[in-house]
């Protein structure tokens, strides 16, 4: 038994399957979870000293590799000062200012601790200001686990075959219209019954979330013609794209202007963080200024603050996303040669620092339906193959890739010898 083994027996009797997330469980590619006990750079090392190359990246957060020195330093620093007050500090209208300079569609921010928090306070935001109550979002698309959006949600869901949670009223549910991704046309036919009670329109502008999907031309300009038509707020949920597939965001890359933004992973460091934010007379609308109530405790707290705004100045340098995006294309243009040099059906996908890889016959994959249809038994075995050779992918077929900078040639080309083993076993 490894240490893995034991240690995941243990906290079987005592967490719910072991785990504080699903997706970890392993159960999308069977096999028992591996426990980590230290990570450096791209690499990652386990409770029986493996050491694997690491592309899930604390699931996004790690775009400058694990315990990153000026990161590590500055909480450190942090630290002697104090855990939080749960009172205002400056570093909150700092780290405030650098996103509003970052993502020019953000005049005001508010930080929460997860992505959820961030979207489920966004949906809220949205009802309020525009006094309804429906909103709409996308088959595939995960958006955090709050009731209203918990509604044919990918990844964790996906893997765990539970698109639609019990826990979640009816009554809730309801109010959620959910739509086909990267099909316009099904938003026009929905909006042309209902557009007028449809409060917002939450989307992941790059879905990374049912593998990683990239918009298809139109799809996004198409969104935004719709809620200027018809009153409603234009949400992107760029918990996982935000500060990973550009600087500023998917928005940035296929400029396209949200009324709202959500935000978490890179933004926190590593750190439980969220925020969202967006036009100015939206954002105003929200308690102490607005009637909307959103709160929380533990919300701008000042470690998660210095973690953050340390890695956003980080990634803020010039040329980072050159350098990130040009790896990441080295990995994704590498897996795919070799795949077709051992005659394996297969295509990726990338934008900036994410990827997809699909296990299927078609060169282009744009629907949550063409992702359905991978091989996913294939996937499990190449991911096994991959963990025995020392490189940890995320545990699903339905979950993006993530690159770090600390990701070089080196890396990356061990990560390719790597997959020309294990394609050869498929
Ligand atoms: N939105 C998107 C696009 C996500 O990918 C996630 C998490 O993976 C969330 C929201 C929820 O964030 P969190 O897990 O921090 O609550």
């Amino acid at each position: 038994m490894t240490q893995s083994g034991d240690l995941f027996q243990a906290a079987q009797k005592i967490i719910p399957g072991g785990v504080n997330s699903p997706v970890r469980a392993f159960k999308g590619v069977g096999g028992t979870p591996i426990f980590f006990k230290k990570g450096e750079g791209a690499y990652i090392t386990d409770e029986d000293d493996k050491r694997y190359i690491d592309y899930v990246g604390s699931w996004g957060p790690m775009i400058l590799g694990h315990a990153h020195p000026r990161v590590i330093q500055s909480v450190e620093e942090q630290l002697k000062a104090g855990l939080g007050f749960g009172a205002p500090t400056a570093i909150e209208t700092t780290m405030a200012q650098k996103v509003c300079d970052i993502i020019p569609s953000i005049d005001m921010v508010r930080m929460v601790s997860s992505g959820t928090e961030a979207t489920m306070s966004a949906i809220r935001l949205a009802r309020g200001y525009t006094n309804r109550d429906k909103i709409v979002k996308f088959e595939g698309c995960y958006h955090g686990h709050s009731d209203s959006l918990l509604v044919k949600a990918g990844s964790g869901a996906l893997t765990l075959g539970v698109p639609n949670s019990p826990g979640v009223p009816a009554s809730v549910a309801e109010h959620t219209i959910t739509l086909t991704y990267n099909d316009i046309e099904s938003v026009k036919q929905a909006f042309a019954e209902v557009g007028d009670q449809v409060a917002a329109i939450i989307v992941e502008p790059v879905a990374g979330n049912m593998n990683c999907i990239p918009p298809v031309p139109g799809f996004l300009e198409g969104l935004r013609e719709v809620c200027d038509q018809y009153g409603t707020v234009l949400i992107f949920d760029e918990v996982m794209t935000g500060f990973r597939t550009a600087l500023a965001g998917a928005q940035s890359v296929y400029n396209i202007t949200p009324d709202l933004t959500t935000l978490g992973k890179v933004i926190g460091g590593g750190m439980p963080v969220g925020a969202f934010g967006g036009k100015r007379e939206i954002m105003e609308y929200i308690a102490p200024t607005g009637p909307v109530y959103q709160a929380g405790t533990l919300s701008g707290n000042p470690l998660a603050m210095r973690a953050g705004l340390t890695m956003l100045e980080e990634i803020s340098k010039p040329s980072f996303f050159e350098g990130l995006a040009e790896h990441t294309k080295q990995l994704t243009d590498g897996l795919l040669e070799r795949a077709k040099a051992a005659n394996i059906p297969f295509s990726v996908s990338r934008v900036g620092g994410m990827f997809g890889l699909f296990f299927t016959e078609e060169d282009n994959v744009t629907t949550f339906q063409q992702v359905t249809k991978c091989n996913v038994e294939r996937f499990q075995k190449f991911y096994h193959g991959m963990l025995e050779q020392g490189v940890y992918l995320a545990p699903s077929a339905y979950e993006a890739g993530f690159v770090s900078a600390a990701h070089g040639h080196k890396e990356i080309q061990a990560t390719l010898d790597a997959a020309e083993k294990v394609f050869a076993t498929l």
